[in-house]
């Protein structure tokens, strides 16, 4: 941390999480309120390794679960049925629950390890944990280029799972759920959690090698979104408002619902253009297109 703490010495208890949160304000005005709770947190744990390791963790399962619950209650709830895209195949409570089971001891026995292993490799690559943290345009430029690179290593590494001997070994498990739900979007063999996560970790630590510029915060930011696309992507609901119309290249649950139901084409996370460079697109003007190109080779064929 580039903030030094002093204490020993201080009235407002300075053994306390706020007694660090005190003194740190009453020296640095310049910091914002969540830089002050940050580094007030280092400066408490007196241990980077466990202070990014507890702070990731639970981020993780706070946004996992958290973003999942709204999707929980609209299935229970019935509150969108008009937009539920597979609307015969509404998940059960139990099925749900099932799926929470599995999530959890997966979180617990394979992410967990890895989720430790990550301040060591972040400091080995020059990932910053220093307050202030970088400015919002910073923050957002590498975020949208962690989305390009996880999004591109989505796609191929997804298409290679889906050919015959990886799917039965591995990919099977992810795919248990013809009409997905937004907690199953981790719902998957430890070896797929890992193939799929080098994506949204590897993309930030490989700018972070040739760059030497990225901030542990701005990774938590990327992780925080992508939780939402993955678990959106799952959701199974699309709506009039959904991100796609907006943005045409985005994919969004739209895409994903039809990749879950007819098991090919498809394969990328947030964006269409892979699906469409490569023609894996599946969907019905998709279809149609390639239906009318066939028939205009056939028709060529018969001249
Ligand atoms: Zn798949
Ligand atoms: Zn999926």
């Amino acid at each position: 941390m580039t903030i030094s703490v002093n204490s020993s010495f201080s009235s407002a208890s300075p053994e306390t999480y706020w007694g660090h949160f005190e003194e740190i304000s009453g020296y640095n005005s310049q910091l914002n309120v969540a830089e002050r709770l940050w580094a007030a947190w280092y400066a408490w744990m007196r241990n980077d390794v466990l202070a990014t390791g507890i702070m990731s963790f639970a981020m993780h399962e706070l946004v996992y679960f958290g973003r999942s619950l709204p999707w929980i209650l609209i299935d229970t709830l019935g509150f969108f049925n008009n937009y539920k895209i597979q609307s015969s195949k509404i998940p059960s409570l139990k099925e749900q629950w099932d799926c929470a089971k599995f999530v959890l001891l997966s979180h617990f026995t394979v992410e967990l390890p890895q989720i430790w292993l990550f301040h060591p490799m972040a400091q080995f690559f020059g990932l910053s944990t220093s307050v202030p943290f970088p400015s919002v345009w910073t923050m957002v430029y590498q975020i949208a280029i962690f989305f390009v690179m996880e999004d591109t290593w989505h796609y191929f590494s997804h298409r290679a799972l889906h050919w015959g001997p990886l799917y039965k070994a591995i990919h099977k498990i992810h795919h248990q759920y013809s009409a997905p739900f937004g907690m199953a979007a981790e719902y998957a063999s430890p070896i797929e959690v890992m193939i799929l996560g080098f994506g949204t970790v590897g993309s930030p630590i490989l700018w972070c090698a040739a760059t030497g510029d990225l901030h542990v915060f701005t990774m938590y930011v990327w992780i925080v979104l992508r939780l939402f696309q993955a678990i959106d992507a799952h959701s199974g609901y699309e709506f009039p408002w959904s991100l796609h119309h907006f943005l045409p290249f985005w994919a969004g649950a739209d895409h994903h619902d039809l990749h879950h139901e007819k098991f090919v084409g498809n394969y990328s996370s947030s964006f269409r253009w892979w699906d469409y460079l490569l023609d894996t697109e599946y969907s019905p003007e998709a279809i149609k297109r390639r239906r009318e190109c066939k028939a205009s080779i056939g028709a060529k064929k018969a001249q």
